[in-house]
């Protein structure tokens, strides 16, 4: 891999002995790595010198992940950064409130580094550019996936990578109804495992961030089946 090829990951993690076992376990898998032990520096080194990923940990010392999580994703610079949350937080209620705090995934302490990367992995899949050119267009909805802007109504609207990707594989396939399973092979692949709900949370981020006040909302939930791109008129 040549030098500008190697994607940087930025460690965001206060325990010493993990940030030591990331940086040893990443470099060997090609990536660069940087490292911020607290909140404040993170923000100050993704201004510096934004990285390809966030590896960032939930309990950290001045600001916590959640917080900082929060931060990125209202400033426009760093809206789109994808970003996986480390927590050892087990319980399903606070996995859940990462992904709603803007996390794209996220990966439970204890966690295997074998496992860690696999996500990292589709995550920057995920986050790349698109390699189909052609702007896709449905009712009042445009996606350019050469520069990846998506306009609804003439408003310009901000998508993190994950949505972006979810409303590319609907925009692709209109009106056609994909269970939650095909939902995560398109947009996740195949060879990783995540939980079905974890769609349905970025299902709701997408309608979040495509459906306007007063708009139609172009998501379809199919009771028992799935999803679909369908605007609801009743
Ligand atoms: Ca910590």
């Amino acid at each position: 891999m040549s030098e500008t090829a190697r994607p940087t990951i930025l460690v965001v993690e206060d325990e010493a002995p993990l940030v030591t076992l990331l940086r040893y376990n990443l470099e060997k898998q090609g990536f660069k790595v940087d490292e911020a032990g607290d909140g404040t520096e993170a923000l100050a080194k993704i201004t510096e010198c934004p990285p390809d990923l966030m590896l960032l940990d939930w309990m950290l010392p001045t600001l916590s992940g959640i917080e900082l999580c929060r931060q990125i994703r209202r400033r426009p610079a760093t809206r789109n950064l994808p970003v996986i949350m480390l927590t050892a937080r087990a319980e399903d209620q606070d996995a859940v409130r990462g992904l709603e705090t803007g996390a794209d995934d996220y990966v439970t302490k204890p966690f295997s580094p074998d496992a860690l990367i696999a996500r990292i992995r589709a995550l920057l899949r995920r986050a790349g550019t698109a390699p189909a050119k052609t702007k896709l267009t449905f009712h009042d909805i445009d996606l350019d996936p050469a520069t990846h802007r998506v306009v609804r109504g003439g408003r310009l609207l901000h998508l993190g990578p994950t949505e972006f990707r979810l409303l590319e594989f609907f925009l692709r396939h209109p009106k056609r109804v994909f269970t939650r399973e095909d939902v995560l092979n398109a947009v996740w692949g195949r060879d990783i495992h995540v939980e079905p709900r974890t769609v349905d949370v970025h299902i709701r981020r997408l309608r979040k961030a495509i459906n306007g006040p007063n708009e139609l909302d172009l998501i379809r939930t199919v009771r028992a089946a799935g999803y679909a791109l369908d605007p609801q008129t009743t």
